[in-house]
């Protein structure tokens, strides 16, 4: 659909020119944007301080803003039934001059309390119309457009003048009505899926408080509550008291990349001042599946991916540690100074865990700092059932572990954990006086922001620590378990089901399940080039067709020598047996005729 342009000058000028007059310059609102068009700052003063809203179905006179004027009087919202006359009735309707409010109508203006609440209302409504059709099964995962008509379907450019606010929420349906379900049972195809109702409340509360992680002064609550959430996550590592360090960061990438940043500072503190002309070639290992992450910081802080080495994995994807201490002696010997392996404790394709434990005896052998990205796996701790899987990780120096996947916070929530205190804050601060003074009133501990690499830094914790408050650590356990006991049976079935190939053999260790759907005009043919050829086209047609459907999502890719397979991952709490069923019939269906 194609909004309305915006009225030229002209039109705005001579309401009568043109078919869609939408300033009927018989209000004195009407009039009062005709003045702002042409005066600016004077036209503001004139209308935009208090201006009259006779004719405009607002009421006057209400004590709101009372603490202003010394009342004690509250603003309530409208009633429900009020609500039902606020903007969203009048989408697609008549034009009552209620519809055209605008952004300056609404607060900070003189009587915007009430245009204001009805705003906000109709976004909630379509905030929570969305909600709940995502967890309807009868409703898509996806409306899937090709991106060049989607930029025509709809006008979404930028313009010089203002649209009025039923525009402004006719975007927001827009915007969701081609948005993916994430949220939705059917929704398989990253590792962060789900929708939890506490965790979308907290991030509209964070957005609410709208304020920035770096110091106790703006952001009081927030601050105690990453120190207090931080300290639980050292302690389920197993960290002696919860001890250590650690920060949220945008994602695992880049927790992954601090970790990075840390290790090199610890080894040689005068790389901050110096730069990597004052060290030796420093060299980082890790497995050959693990995150591309590591090289990427590797990259972007002057180590270079050629110093990345990639150790061996086994049938499984787990690193061979002997293979890690073969390449970290021929490291030595060519007078490179091995300084991090970073293993992966839940890699994204396989699902697979690194031996942690015989990792940390080499790290300790030779003196090298022990990452552990557990970004995937982390979440795996809060299941008594599970955790073994991560036995080791108390060992490690660093650990990256991102609540947005397998735990089902809203994106984004990452954290690192470090085991050293204070060893972030050495390597990162500037000491930036007009943020972190030092004559403040208060314990300057609590200013954590000097921490991070980042300025501003968003606020994430308070999604993590709303759900941990209203599932407690076993809810976190029940939902672990439940998805691995999905994923499991997803196993069960296909191991031996005809059409069907395992990537690898064995009970999966996370949510991943990876296999290839042979369609039966492939199940004849010879194991051969050709074969594989046709079995690597096989998931990109599927997973195509799955988006035009709109039935489901689940991600497919090539490793190694692999050809394109399926990788099947289950965090959503929302899915059932019957959704693992159903993405089975799905598959079969799209794929047989291939
Ligand atoms: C997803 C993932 C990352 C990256 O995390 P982001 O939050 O997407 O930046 C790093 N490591 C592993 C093992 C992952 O699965």
């Amino acid at each position: 659909m194609i909004l309305p342009i915006s009225p030229s000058v002209s039109q705005l000028a001579n309401p009568n020119a043109g078919q869609t007059q939408l300033y009927p310059v018989h209000t004195s609102r009407a009039w009062c944007q005709v003045a702002q068009k042409f005066t600016g700052g004077i036209g503001n003063k004139l209308c935009g301080e208090c201006p009259a809203r006779a004719g405009e179905g607002v009421e006057h006179g209400r004590s709101v803003a009372s603490g202003s004027r010394g009342g004690n009087v509250t603003f309530s919202p409208p009633h429900p039934r009020q609500r039902s006359r606020g903007f969203l009735a009048g989408v697609g309707q008549g034009r009552g001059s209620r519809d055209r409010r605008r952004l300056t109508n609404l607060l900070p203006a003189c009587d915007g309390e009430r245009p204001t609440l009805a705003f906000l209302q109709d976004v909630m409504d379509i905030l929570l119309q969305y909600v709940v059709k995502s967890f309807d099964r009868s409703t898509k995962v996806i409306d899937f457009h090709y991106p060049n008509e989607l930029l025509q379907e709809y006008n979404w450019e930028l313009a010089d003048q203002p649209q009025n606010l039923e525009e402004i929420l006719m975007h927001c349906q827009t915007t969701l009505k081609y948005a993916i379900k994430t949220g939705h049972p059917r929704y398989f195809n990253q590792l962060s899926t789900g929708l939890d109702m506490v965790g979308l409340a907290a991030d509209w509360l964070t957005s609410t408080a709208n304020t920035n992680m770096f110091t106790y002064e703006i952001a009081p609550v927030f601050v105690l509550l990453e120190y207090v959430t931080l300290k639980k996550m050292r302690e389920i590592i197993g960290w002696p008291g919860g001890s250590g360090d650690g920060i949220f960061s945008p994602g695992g990438a880049i927790s992954n990349m601090y970790a990075m940043l840390i290790a090199r500072f610890k080894m040689f503190p005068e790389v901050k001042e110096k730069g990597m002309a004052a060290v030796p070639r420093l060299i980082a290992f890790t497995s050959e599946h693990s995150h591309f992450s590591l090289k990427k910081g590797a990259a972007a802080l002057g180590i270079g991916t050629d110093s990345v080495i990639l150790i061996k994995c086994d049938e499984r994807g787990k690193m061979v540690p002997s293979d890690l201490e073969r390449r970290i002696l021929e490291a030595k010997q060519k007078g490179f100074v091995p300084f991090l392996v970073s293993a992966t404790a839940g890699t994204t394709v396989y699902g697979a865990f690194d031996p942690l434990l015989a990792v940390a005896d080499i790290c300790k052998k030779y003196k090298i700092w022990m990452h552990v990205d557990a970004a995937w796996g982390g979440g795996l701790l809060m299941s008594r059932k599970h955790k073994w899987k991560l036995s080791g990780v108390e060992r490690a120096n660093s650990v990256t572990w991102n609540p947005h996947k397998m735990m089902g916070v809203p994106l984004q929530c990452s954290a690192l954990l470090v085991r050293e205190e204070g060893l972030m804050q050495s390597c990162n601060q500037m000491h930036a006086s007009y943020l972190f003074q030092q004559d403040k009133h208060y314990d300057l501990s609590y200013d954590t922001g000097d921490k991070a690499l980042q300025c501003g830094r968003h606020v994430d914790v308070f999604k993590l620590w709303l759900m941990w408050r209203a599932k407690g650590t076993t809810g976190f356990e029940a939902h672990i378990d439940k998805c691995l006991e999905l994923a499991e049976y997803l196993y069960n079935i296909i191991k031996n089901r005809e059409g069907y190939e395992m990537v690898f053999d064995g009970k999966p260790q996370h949510t991943n399940v990876c296999f290839w759907y042979v369609p039966p005009s492939l199940r004849v043919l010879e194991d051969n080039e050709e074969r594989m050829n046709r079995l690597s086209k096989v998931a990109p047609v599927i997973k195509a067709r799955m988006m035009e459907y709109g039935t489901t999502m689940v991600s497919y890719q090539p490793l190694g020598d692999k050809v394109n397979f399926f990788r099947m991952v289950i965090s959503n709490p929302a899915a059932t047996h019957q959704d693992i069923d159903f993405l089975i019939e799905e598959i079969e269906r799209l794929g047989q005729d291939l």
